[in-house]
């Protein structure tokens, strides 16, 4: 007999009703974005400029702990919340592990991944304000349809910036994003100042995230009544993800669990910072000594081989500094098939948790990675987002770890999506064409030696 559920759904009254900013119990605060212009810490007046005004104030909270999710997000949240936690059983059983795995599932919903939890919130923030249209970036697809979806629900216009090699191998995301009545852009393009530009440079740019928000951001601040709303990195949207910690959080209490490792993929880390948020808070106050581990890909390794700098959050150097783990806003990731990972930073929250030691991170190879995804979905019987495969490959490794030392430790994981869309990934590894190039120590050099000067 099991005590515990395969799956398990929290009810009705724990549901969540705030979110949790894990800056307000941080020993050390991040240090603050600057302007650019003037290299003073930015304020909320020139943040409102770029961003809508609730969430350029929630960008620069550092002392509100709890934020009351607002009602209308509430009645949103419903639609596809709480997400399941998922006890491993299958996993553990193939793996001989008598390590405990749990899984946060984020991947029930039409966008496939756990942005939806913070695009319906700036939508929502947007139509308050009487914003109109937005704009925005995405790399993989998942971000621009989940705000699509978002957009499409509060009847707000928006333009995505899609980068380039991602629009020419996932069409079908395009069609989704149209479907939901989005204009989809690929980016570089010729309709920016910035886009004009890289293209001027070398006009077969196949794009970056951090292009993409340069086009983005100069089309938002250039027309009336637009915004710009980014789906990562930013504390704002730390702050939305962190429904995914406290539901876990919550699950694993009734559950009279407490995990001793929680994992996550760290792209511009909004997964793992909103999975971690809780049990972050508990190790910050000396309740619990829990291991967090971000994992990113050996071809975008920010947090294992880039530098704890200040450096701009796009290719095109519009956008306020932030201190960061950075490759530099120049760096080109190679094609790899996790989309979702490859931005050049991190979100400066979890940047400055790594650098004082809170947290851990490792570099996996793709193909390792897609070995982990085939085998957990055979077992799982969930087709995992490659990115989300990124977490599972290290959650298997602690399992197999806990299998020798024959610790029963109890590891939770985030499993932030599925990966319909990612057919040509899955094809190419199982045909056996998938590569694993890692950065040279002079590919990352070239990169950080463009890193701007401050101070
Ligand atoms: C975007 C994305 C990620 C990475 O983004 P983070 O901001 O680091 O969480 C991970 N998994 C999926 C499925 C995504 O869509």
């Amino acid at each position: 007999m099991t005590t515990v559920p395969y799956r398990f759904y929290l009810p009705e009254d724990k549901i969540p009703k705030q979110w949790y900013n894990l800056r307000a119990d941080m020993k050390e605060l991040p240090d603050p974005m600057l302007n650019p212009g003037t290299m003073q810490p930015v304020t909320e007046e020139e943040l409102a400029h770029i961003f809508c005004a609730e969430l350029a104030k929630q960008e620069l909270d550092n002392t509100t702990r709890y934020v009351d999710i607002p009602e209308g997000i509430l009645e949103m949240y419903k639609i596809f919340r709480p997400s399941p936690l998922i006890r491993a059983y299958n996993l553990e059983k193939v793996l001989g592990t008598p390590a405990k795995s749990y899984y946060k599932f984020e991947g029930n919903n039409t966008s496939g991944s756990h942005k939806l939890n913070s695009a319906i919130a700036q939508a929502y923030y947007a139509k308050q304000q009487g914003i109109t249209s937005l704009t925005t970036e995405t790399g993989a697809g998942q971000w621009g349809t989940a705000l699509s979806e978002a957009c499409a629900y509060y009847g707000i216009d928006l333009s995505v910036f899609m980068v380039k090699t991602s629009y020419n191998q996932k069409p079908h995301r395009k069609t989704v994003m149209e479907t939901f009545g989005s204009k989809v852009i690929a980016s570089p393009s010729n309709t920016t100042e910035a886009g004009r530009k890289i293209l001027a440079e070398d006009p077969d740019n196949g794009g970056s995230l951090g292009c993409a928000i340069s086009e983005a951001v100069e089309v938002a601040v250039s027309t009336p009544n637009c915004r710009y709303v980014l789906g990562s990195v930013l504390n704002q949207v730390l702050l939305h993800q962190s429904v995914i910690g406290l539901e876990a959080k919550t699950a694993m209490e009734m559950l009279g669990e407490y995990p001793d490792l929680v994992i996550g993929c760290a792209g511009g880390g909004s997964n793992l910072g909103g999975l971690i948020a809780p049990f972050m808070q508990d190790k910050l106050l000396g309740k619990k000594d829990t291991k967090f581990i971000a994992v990113e890909p050996a071809s975008c390794p920010s947090l294992t081989r880039g530098k704890y700098a200040y450096d701009f959050c796009d290719t095109g150097k519009i956008t306020p500094l932030a201190k960061m783990y950075t490759l530099g806003s120049g760096f080109k990731p190679s094609a790899n098939h996790a989309g979702g990972l490859r931005y050049h930073g991190m979100s400066p929250v979890l940047s400055k948790l790594y650098h004082d030691g809170y947290m851990d991170a490792v570099a996996v190879e793709q193909t390792k990675v897609f070995e982990a995804a085939t085998l957990f979905a055979k077992h799982e019987t969930i087709l995992p987002a490659p990115e989300s495969s990124h977490a599972i490959r290290v959650a298997i490794d602690e399992a197999l770890k806990c299998k020798e030392t024959g610790e029963a430790k109890t590891i939770l994981f985030g499993l932030t999506g599925t990966g319909y869309f990612d057919m040509t990934a899955y094809d190419s590894f199982n045909n056996g064409k998938m590569n694993d190039y890692i950065p040279t120590d002079e590919d990352l050099e070239r990169a950080l030696a463009n890193l701007p000067k401050i101070g």
